[in-house]
This record gives C-alpha cells, structure tokens and sequence, in this order.
C-alpha cells in the first residue's frame, strides 16, 4: 500500500519528465528525479515546440502560462499548402472549438531553452522533489525497485529503463527525416504558420518571434544530412527552392541538424510499478506538430490518476494499468493518422492526388471539417466524445 507521500522516481528531466514532476510535486509527492546530462545540456537543445490548446490547458492548471507567457510567439493564421496539387487551406481562430477562441492563438511556438530553464528554476525550489542530474541512472537502479511506490520512464526514445524493463516496444523506421534549423526571413508576418506538403516530405515553418522563424524540413534522411553539411549560403540557396511564395531568407540563426524520423509505439505502457511516459512510450513524425504535446497529454492523464489516488487516500497499484487504458486510442490514433498524411502526400499517384483534391477542397469549403481536423490537432481525437474544459 503506498501512500500519497511515497516517492516515486522519475528517469529523464527533458519536456516531459520535468513537466511530470512539478505537477506530482504539487500533488504533494515526493520526487526523486534523474537525468544522465547536466542542467547545460538538458536546457541547450536548439528546438522548437509547437504548442496545442491541450498543452495550453494544461501549462494553466501548473501555473506555468503567465510565466512562459514572455516566451510564447502566438500564431493566428495556420497556412496548409498541398504543393503536389498546388491547394492551400487556412485556419484561423474561428475554425477552433468555441472553448479555445478566447485564447486568440491557433497555436504557440515555444523555444526548448525558455522552456526549459522555467521548469529547472521551479524544481530546484520545490521542496518536494530532489533533483539528480549529471547521474548515470542505473547506478543504485533496477527496475521494479520496491523502494519507490512508482518508476517513470521518461528517458526519451532510446529510453535504458524500458529496454531494462522489457517493456514490448514497436518501431518502424521512416526513410524520411528531417532537418532543423533557425531562419531570418525578410519582410514576413510573424503570425503566421506554414505546414507545406511536398513529395519529399512536409515542411513545417514556425514563428519564433519578429521574422525568425524555426524550420523542420522532412526530406529523405541523406538529403538532410548532407544539407546540415552545407555552407552557411549553399544552405539559404538551396532552402530558398522550396520556401512558400513570398518567403525570403535572410540569415541562417543556427547551425541545420538532421535526425532520423521513427513510428514507435508501445502497445502496453506499463509493466509491474514501471510506466512509460512521453516519448519512451511512442514517437511519431513531426508532421503537425504533434510530439510535444502528445507526450504531455500522458503527463495530464497521469496526474488525473494520480490525484484521484491521493484525494481518496488509495494505493498506487493500479494506477500503471488504469494509465495505459486511459492513454492507448489518443496514442494509437495520433500516431496512425501523421503516418496516414505522410503516406498521402509524400507521392505523386494519381489516385491519392484525386483524394487530396477533394479533402482540401472539402476543407477549403466546409469550416465543420476545418473544426474537426483542427479540434484532432489541437485538443486530440480523443475529446470528440468528451465535453472540452473552458
Ligand atoms: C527535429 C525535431 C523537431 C521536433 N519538433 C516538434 C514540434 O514542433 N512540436 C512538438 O510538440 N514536438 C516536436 N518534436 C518532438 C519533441 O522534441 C519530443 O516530443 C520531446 O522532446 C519529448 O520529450 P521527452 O521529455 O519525452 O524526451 P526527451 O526530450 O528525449 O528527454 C529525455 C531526457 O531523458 C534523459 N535521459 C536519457 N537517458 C537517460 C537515462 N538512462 N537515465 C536518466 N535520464 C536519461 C535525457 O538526457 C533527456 O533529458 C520534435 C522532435 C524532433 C527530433
């Protein structure tokens, strides 16, 4: 039986882990937190998140929102382009769920660092959690230890404690990756956001604040390679090809990195008092900027459960379980449907393009689909049968 101050052990203190926990913190848990990288590294990852209304919320209910506020880049209008048919679709404010529009943002970029920072400033004051970084994390470690009442797994994709857990962990490997980096525009709307379609892979273009803007390029995972390895203007010259009419380079901000893309899902997210959280439990392509925000959906859910275990002073035992039901359609959905719009857009055929003709079309048309496709991105598939929170 385990109490609502039994510690419970966190492995990794990137987005997802630190997230986690503050909100158990709050909770009145007692943490003990771990990472293997150093303050340094954890907070100098050069990346950008597109933030959803569900990660809005739950930033809100943490006391978060006001203080990330100076760091959020607002967008208004999100631009989709299909350039294999040459169709664009705009969303904008109002083909959101009525309970979001007062926020007056389709979504927000957020820079890793100013994230970050914010969450390590509050876990070193929180008496509640003690903060192990610098750490090999199997030292003292092995999975299923009784001495924590909970052991979350939130060591990213190539997480130790699920492979030293055995957790069953399914991978599909795209040929597709994808390229990061910082970009000056000239003469540009910071509050816009792009997602292009192209036959190479989708190009996602984001805000980050007055005309620089963070560029997440898919394309076949050597071409990326080799376009990290380019010169500062070969780089601009050659992004300068695929870039929305209108949009010019300045300067490059950043140095371009390419990564592999994965589909990864782990069918059961727990096993005896170990969970999986975040991207230790499921990875999907970058497309629409889910990542991020999927990963903290199973942060809110874990700490619904958690809650509700400590309000009614209840044990713990359950709650792995209860954790992988709660989170396995939102999962399985979110990950289907960006490998779906991958498959669909990344080609030429002649039968898919009569598809996306008639879904842009539809899209362009009807703003009840512009509300559903955006009310799947921004809040998950999974609250069209639940009633959103104002
Ligand atoms: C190129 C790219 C662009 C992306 N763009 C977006 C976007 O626009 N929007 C979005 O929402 N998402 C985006 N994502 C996804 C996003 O980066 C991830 O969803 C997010 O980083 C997952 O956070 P995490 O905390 O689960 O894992 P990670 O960020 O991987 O953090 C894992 C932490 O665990 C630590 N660790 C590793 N091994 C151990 C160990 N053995 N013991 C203890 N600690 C350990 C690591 O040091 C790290 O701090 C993008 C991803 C990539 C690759």
């Amino acid at each position: 039986m385990y109490g609502s101050s039994s510690p419970v052990r966190i492995n990794g203190a990137g987005p997802t882990g630190s997230l986690l926990a503050l909100g158990l913190a709050s909770l009145n848990y007692s943490i003990d937190l771990f990472d293997t990288a150093s303050l340094d590294t954890i907070c100098s990852k050069s990346r950008a998140y597109a933030l959803t209304h569900s990660s809005r919320r739950l930033l809100i209910k943490l006391d978060l929102w006001n203080e990330l506020q100076p760091f959020l880049t607002p967008f208004k209008k999100l631009r989709l382009e299909d350039r294999g048919i040459r169709k664009t679709v705009n969303f904008t404010n109002s083909d959101l769920h009525q309970s979001n529009q007062s926020a007056c943002a389709v979504g927000w970029i957020l820079d890793h660092s100013s994230l970050m920072r914010l969450l390590m400033r509050r876990l070193e004051l929180s008496p509640n959690v003690n903060l192990y970084l610098n750490r090999v994390s199997v030292d003292n470690f092995s999975p299923f230890n009784n001495s924590y009442a909970l052991i979350i797994a939130a060591d990213g994709p190539q997480s130790l404690t699920r492979k030293q857990s055995e957790i069953p962990f399914w991978t599909h490997q795209y040929s597709q990756g994808c390229l990061t980096a910082k970009i000056r525009f000239r003469n540009i709307n910071s509050d816009e956001a792009f997602e292009c379609f192209r036959p190479e892979g989708p190009l996602a273009i984001l805000p980050l604040g007055e005309t620089d803007f963070q560029v997440v390029w898919s394309a076949p995972l050597h071409r990326c390679r080799q376009l990290a390895s380019l010169e500062t203007t070969a780089f601009l010259d050659q992004i300068c090809t695929i870039l929305p009419y209108g949009l010019e380079p300045d300067a490059l901000l950043d140095q371009p990195a390419a990564f592999p893309l994965q589909l990864s899902f782990a069918p059961k997210l727990h096993r005896g008092n170990v969970l999986l959280v975040g991207e230790s439990g499921h990875r999907c392509h970058p497309v629409g900027g889910q990542g991020l925000n999927l990963c903290w959906r199973d942060v809110e859910t874990l700490l619904q459960l958690m809650s509700l275990a400590s309000q009614n002073k209840k044990s713990l035992k359950n709650i792995p379980s209860r954790y992988t039901k709660l989170r396995f359609l939102d999962l399985l959905i979110v990950g289907f449907a960006t490998d779906l719009l991958v498959r669909l857009f990344s080609n030429r055929q002649s039968g898919l393009l009569i598809v996306r003709r008639v879904g842009i079309s539809a899209l362009k048309l009807w703003p009840f689909f512009r509300r559903l496709s955006l009310q799947a991105m921004t809040d998950g598939p999974g609250t069209f049968l639940s009633r959103l929170p104002k």
